[in-house]
């Protein structure tokens, strides 16, 4: 590992309370990669993440930190200088931050889907040997810049139209010119905005007939001429991921500033179905954070709440949190499982487990949080405690796209019941 840190690869941590446990088979390095995220934020994220979400403001500081631990480059190829995670144990580390700051772990999804998307994602798909040189070329200068400049890369590809389903082309269009691309189109809820260096927009080559097929992935520099933010940011939940909208008027861009060539963005979202469910780590943290909130929280055992007052005794407390544990261990062992089989063309089994587990994670999460506020009480849900947070931010997991609960439910539903071509005439 490459990481420059002074971080304890272990940390002291309550196995019940992290992601894989105690007996889940990690190698060397997701221990240490998920001890470094873990000690950043127990030490740091935890105590900012109030104020991030108080004033709705982007976790600058924590980014500053995770940069100096190496985490930025945490999915940037070995062979690049990054510390080559998969998606598999970029889902570990993602979890463990969710516990200690949602908007941190959500934002970190985009950044490192930046490097995850062009790196080990691509490695396992078809390219030409032309297409293959060219690749490596473009992306050696997008990872340079990560594990050089410690740059940021924000991921924005909604627009409020079908298109961020996968159902429709993405309306932001990318236009071929001498020596690069020329980008026009608007992204809503583009979370970084205005804390990103680079924003790699998924876009639609311009042309005659153009489909999502012809799908395209491009950097913009955030000072490039023609790109701009606007809107405001005053969600409910994840304040601190500052998803505000872009626009890009004739933004021009180097013809290196793909992050993907022609056509493989597509073929990735057809091969690679697990790259959809990369928000979902954030969420699993948020629940394991609810669910160590409430047992501390009625032992007696939060500080700052003045005389120690256990609630532990009381019979309906007990059933909750039983109730809870529950949930939590089915969550956990979906993401796992799930996660962990995470391959370029799954079979039908194991990608309908990857609905099966991105929907419970977002609802789960959702639900633990609700639990966790109705048995600990009124005094949980104050401001001065991260119960309420975790709450308003867990209620967004199953809202993002492509993956929504509901979108989920359709996939499941429709592809148990139909085999592929099949119809009912
Ligand atoms: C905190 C936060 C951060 C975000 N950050 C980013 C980001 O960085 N980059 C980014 O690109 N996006 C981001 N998003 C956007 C997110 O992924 C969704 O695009 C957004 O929440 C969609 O909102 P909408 O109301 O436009 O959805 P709509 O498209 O109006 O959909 C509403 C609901 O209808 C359902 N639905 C939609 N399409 C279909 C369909 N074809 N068939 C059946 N049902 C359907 C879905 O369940 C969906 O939840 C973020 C969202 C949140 C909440």
């Amino acid at each position: 590992m490459t990481a420059a840190t002074s971080v304890p690869a272990t940390a002291d941590v309550d196995p019940r309370y992290t992601v894989a446990g105690s007996s889940w088979p990690l190698t060397d390095e997701q221990r240490e990669y998920i001890a470094i995220a873990d000690e950043l934020g127990r030490t740091k994220f935890a105590a900012r993440a109030e104020r991030y979400d108080r004033d709705a403001v982007f976790p600058t500081e924590n980014y500053d930190d995770m940069r100096d631990a190496g985490l930025l480059r945490l999915c940037v190829p070995k062979s690049h200088g990054g510390w080559g995670a998969d998606l598999f144990t970029y889902a570990l580390v993602s979890a463990t931050i969710g516990k200690y700051c949602g908007a941190t772990a959500l934002t970190f999804n985009m950044h490192a889907c930046s490097s995850m998307w062009p790196g080990v994602l691509a490695d396992a798909l078809d390219m030409t040997g032309e297409q293959r040189a060219q690749h490596e070329e473009y992306r050696s200068l997008h990872f340079r810049r990560i594990v050089e400049d410690g740059a940021i890369y924000a991921q924005p590809f909604s627009e409020g139209t079908a298109a961020a389903a996968g159902k429709a082309p993405f309306g932001t269009s990318a236009t071929k010119v001498d020596g690069g691309w020329l980008l026009n189109g608007k992204k809503i809820f583009a979370s970084l905005a205005g804390s990103a260096d680079y924003y790699g927009v998924l876009c639609t080559e311009h042309k005659e007939g153009a489909s999502v097929r012809d799908s395209m992935y491009i950097a913009v520099p955030k000072d490039t001429p023609g790109f701009s933010i606007m809107g405001d940011w005053d969600p409910l939940g994840m304040r601190g991921t500052v998803s505000r909208t872009l626009i890009f008027e004739d933004v021009f861009v180097d013809d290196n500033a793909q992050l993907m060539p022609r056509g493989v963005y597509y073929q990735a979202a057809s091969r690679w179905p697990h790259m959809f469910m990369t928000l979902s780590p954030t969420y699993m943290g948020i629940a394991i954070a609810a669910f160590e909130f409430t047992v501390r929280y009625l032992r007696g055992e939060i500080e700052g709440m003045g005389p120690r007052v256990k609630r532990r005794m009381f019979p309906t407390k007990q059933i909750t949190v039983a109730q809870m544990q529950i949930m939590l261990e089915q969550t956990r062992a979906l993401f796992l499982r799930a996660f962990s089989e995470a391959r370029v063309d799954p079979p039908k089994d194991v990608r309908l487990r990857a609905f099966a587990a991105q929907y419970t994670i977002m609802e789960n999460a959702n639900q633990v949080s609700q639990l966790a506020i109705r048995t600990c009480g009124g005094q949980s849900m104050l401001k001065s405690l991260p119960l309420e947070r975790l709450y308003r931010d867990s209620r967004c997991g199953s809202l993002m796209l492509p993956w929504t609960a509901e979108l989920c439910l359709d996939r499941i539903g429709r592809e148990a019941l139909y085999e592929h071509g099949e119809g009912d005439d």
